[in-house]
C-alpha cells in the first residue's frame, strides 16, 4: 500500500497544475556547426541559439542537458544500473568499467549573450548557465556556446561502434537547453529513460571526412555537394569531393535533432507519392538486404494506415537507419538493430516510426508520462500489424491484458503516474509504460465504441501536434469527442493500480422469469455488456451503463443493445430479472468480446467453462 501517498499526491497535483487553460510553449533556433574528428572520436562545436520566453514568467537561469556526461564511471545512469534489482543488460555495469578514451563528456568551454561571457554550472548531465539580464516574458535571449565533446563507446542509445558495426550513433550528443514548461524547468537528470525538449528550428553544419555517409534528422540542404545516395546520386561521395565534407540539415517543428555515420552505409530511398519518404540506411555485410528493402515497403504502407486513422504525418521524410542499441526514435529518424528476423525489423520499425506521431509530433514528457508516448504507440502498432498480418488487433490486445492482470497483481505493481526513472524496477516502468500505457486506450475504445474512439485520436492528434500535452489535455479531447465524463476513469488508471473484474452469480433461469446478478467483484467500475444466449433464438443483449460522472454510455451503441437502468458505481451488485417464455438458458456471457480488462474471465460466464486438463 506504500504507493497510496505517492497517488494521493499526484491526484493533487493534476486538479492544478496540469490544466493547461492559457496554453503556451517556449521556441528555440540552434544554429551548429560540428567539426568531428574520428582518430579520437572527439568534435568541437559552436551553437548559435535564439531563445524566446513565451511563458509568463521572467527567467534568471537557463538549463542545459549534457547527455554525454551519463556515460562516465560513478555518473547517475551507472550507479542507478548498478542498483537496480533487473537493470538493462545493454548497460548493466559496464559505464563502471569505461577508460578514458572511451567515456563520452561534454566539455563546455565558453558561453556568451552578445557581449557577455555568461557563468555556468555543470551538475552531471545538467548545467545551469546564470544569465547577466533577467529574460522577461515575450524576450528573446541569444546565446552561443562552444564546447568539445568525446563519442564515448555505445552502451546506450547514443555511442561508438555498436555491436553491429555502426562507426556513429549520434543521438543525446549536442547540449541541448532544458524546457520550461507549466510544470517550470524539467530538470531530469539522464540516467535510463527518455527525453523532452523545445520546439524549434535546427540548422546543422557536421564537418567530417568525406568517406562518411550521415543520416539526420531535417533535411539535407546541400546534396549536389555531398552525393551519399542523396537527390538520386551514387552511393560514396560527390565526384571530386575534397577530403572532407560539411553536410547542411534543416528541420523545422522538431524538439531534437539525431544523426547516425558510417563509412559503409548502403542508402537507399523508397519513394512514396502519398508522402513520407523513406531513406534506408543500412551495412549491406551485416543484415539480410532483401528484409531491408522488404521493411522498407511495409513502411510506405504503415504510413498510409496511420495518416487515415491516426492523424497525417508532417514531415516529407523518414529515415530508418540502422545503428543503437534495439529501437529508439527521434524526429524524422529512428536508430535500429539491422540485424533481426525479418518480423522482428518489421515489428521494431513499425513501433518507431509510430513514435512520430506519439512523441515526436505530439510531444509529451516522456519523462513524466512515458505510458502516453509508449503506450500510444504499442496501442497503434497492435493495430498497424494487426492490418499487415490479417489479425484482429483486439484479440492481440486481449492477450496483452491478461498479461498485465499478472502483473497488477503481483508485489512490484506501480500506479502510471510514478516518474519514468523512479520506478523501482525496470519490469513496473516497462509493463506500465507499454501495457497499460495502451489498455488505457483499449478501455477507451471499449466505452466509446471503436469508430469514436479512433475520432478521437484523430482530433488528440490534430489539438496537439507540435505542443506538449498532459494526462489532462488526453482527458479532455476524449470527453469533448465522446460527450463522457472521464474523472473517475482517469483516476483509477493513472493513480491506482487497482483492478477491474465483473462476474456472473446468482442464476435462476426458469420458465416464467429469468434472474441473475452482475457483481463487481474488484474494485474499478465500468459499464457492463452482458449477452443471453437461448438453446433457440435471437439472445438478448443487455448494456448497462454507468453511474459515475453522470451517467457513462456507450453513444452510438447498435440498436441490438437493450438499454438498462445505469449502475450506480456504489453498489457492489447488479440484478436483472425479466419474463421468460419458456426459452432454455444456454449461457450468459459478460463482455462478450474481451474489450475490459477483466482480471477473471472464468467468473464471466454462465455455467462456468470446465477447466481444461
Ligand atoms: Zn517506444
Amino acid at each position: 500500500m506504500k504507493y497510496w501517498t505517492i497517488a494521493i499526491m499526484a491526484l493533487g497535483l493534476s486538479l492544478s497544475a496540469f490544466a493547461q487553460t492559457q496554453y503556451w510553449q517556449q521556441e528555440i533556433k540552434y544554429d551548429m556547426q560540428i567539426v568531428f574528428h574520428p582518430e579520437d572520436h572527439q568534435f568541437d562545436g559552436v551553437q548559435h541559439i535564439v531563445y524566446t520566453n513565451n511563458s509568463p514568467d521572467t527567467l534568471r537561469s537557463v538549463y542545459f542537458h549534457l547527455y554525454l556526461n551519463a556515460f562516465q564511471p560513478k555518473s547517475m545512469m551507472d550507479e542507478r544500473s548498478r542498483n537496480l534489482p533487473d537493470p538493462d543488460d545493454r548497460v548493466g555495469s559496464r559505464i563502471l568499467g569505461l577508460k578514458k578514451d572511451e567515456i563520452g563528456f561534454q566539455h563546455m568551454k565558453t558561453i556568451t549573450s552578445g557581449e557577455d561571457t555568461l557563468s555556468f554550472e555543470v551538475n552531471g548531465t545538467l548545467m545551469e548557465v546564470h544569465l547577466n539580464q533577467p529574460l522577461a516574458p515575450g524576450g528573446e535571449l541569444q546565446l552561443k556556446t562552444e564546447f568539445r565533446a568525446q563519442v564515448p563507446v555505445q552502451i546506450r542509445r547514443t555511442g561508438r561502434d555498436n555491436k553491429e558495426g555502426i562507426d556513429y550513433s549520434m543521438t543525446q550528443w549536442y547540449p541541448k537547453m532544458a524546457e520550461y514548461d507549466y510544470d517550470g524547468w524539467n530538470l531530469f537528470p539522464y540516467i535510463a529513460r527518455e527525453f523532452h525538449g523545445v520546439w524549434g528550428e535546427f540548422d546543422v553544419h557536421i564537418n567530417m571526412p568525406a568517406a562518411y555517409t550521415i543520416a539526420a534528422t531535417g533535411t539535407l540542404q546541400n546534396p549536389d555537394e555531398i552525393g551519399h545516395g542523396y537527390n538520386g546520386h551514387p552511393q560514396g561521395p560527390i565526384e571530386g569531393a575534397a577530403d572532407r565534407l560539411t553536410w547542411h540539415f534543416r528541420a523545422d517543428r522538431v524538439h531534437d535533432f539525431a544523426w547516425a555515420a558510417d563509412t559503409d552505409y548502403t542508402h537507399e530511398v523508397v519513394e512514396n507519392e502519398n508522402g513520407p519518404n523513406f531513406h534506408l540506411f543500412y551495412l549491406a555485410d551485416s543484415v539480410d538486404v532483401d528484409n531491408w528493402i522488404e521493411m522498407g515497403n511495409y513502411a510506405v504502407q504503415c504510413a498510409d494506415i496511420m495518416n487515415e486513422k491516426f492523424g497525417v504525418y508532417p514531415y516529407e521524410h523518414y529515415s530508418i537507419v540502422q545503428g543503437g542499441d534495439g529501437g529508439m526514435e527521434y524526429p524524422m529518424l529512428t536508430l535500429i538493430v539491422g540485424d533481426i528476423s525479418k518480423s522482428g525489423l518489421i515489428s521494431v520499425m513499425v513501433h518507431e516510426f509510430l513514435h512520430s506521431w506519439y512523441q515526436g509530433v505530439v510531444a509529451t514528457n516522456e519523462a513524466l508520462y512515458p505510458w502516453m508516448d509508449e503506450g500510444f504507440t504499442q496501442y497503434a502498432q497492435m493495430y498497424v500489424l494487426a492490418q499487415f498480418f490479417d489479425r484482429d488487433y483486439r484479440g492481440m490486445l486481449d492477450g496483452m491484458m491478461q498479461r498485465y492482470n499478472g502483473y497488477a497483481s503481483s508485489d512490484i505493481a506501480e500506479p502510471l503516474s510514478i516518474l519514468a526513472d523512479h520506478y523501482e524496477t525496470n519490469g513496473a516502468y516497462g509493463t506500465n509504460s507499454y501495457v497499460k500505457g495502451a489498455i488505457v486506450l483499449h478501455q477507451l475504445n471499449y466505452l466509446f465504441g471503436e469508430e469514436l474512439f479512433f475520432e478521437a485520436m484523430q482530433n488528440y492528434f490534430n489539438q496537439w501536434k507540435f505542443k506538449h500535452p498532459n494526462p489532462r489535455d488526453f482527458k479532455r479531447v476524449m470527453e469533448q469527442t465522446s460527450g463522457l465524463e472521464l474523472e473517475w476513469f482517469f483516476n483509477y488508471f493513472l493513480y491506482s493500480t487497482q483492478q477491474l473484474d465483473y462476474g456472473i452469480s446468482n442464476v435462476e433461469a426458469k420458465r416464467k422469469q429469468i434472474g441473475f446478478m452482475v457483481d463487481r467483484i474488484d474494485v474499478i467500475p465500468m459499464p457492463v455488456k452482458v449477452v443471453v444466449e437461448y438453446e433457440e433464438g435471437e439472445p438478448d443483449y443487455f448494456y448497462i451503463p454507468l453511474n459515475a460522472n453522470g451517467v457513462i454510455r456507450q453513444p452510438d451503441l447498435d440498436e441490438k443493445w437493450q438499454v438498462l437502468s445505469p449502475w450506480n458505481w456504489v453498489s457492489k451488485s447488479y440484478s436483472i430479472e425479466y419474463a421468460n417464455d419458456k426459452r432454455k438458458v444456454s449461457r450468459i456471457v459478460i463482455d462478450p468480446d474481451h474489450m475490459t480488462v477483466d482480471a477473471d474471465r472464468t467468473n464471466n460466464v454462465w455455467p462456468e467453462p470446465k477447466k481444461e486438463e
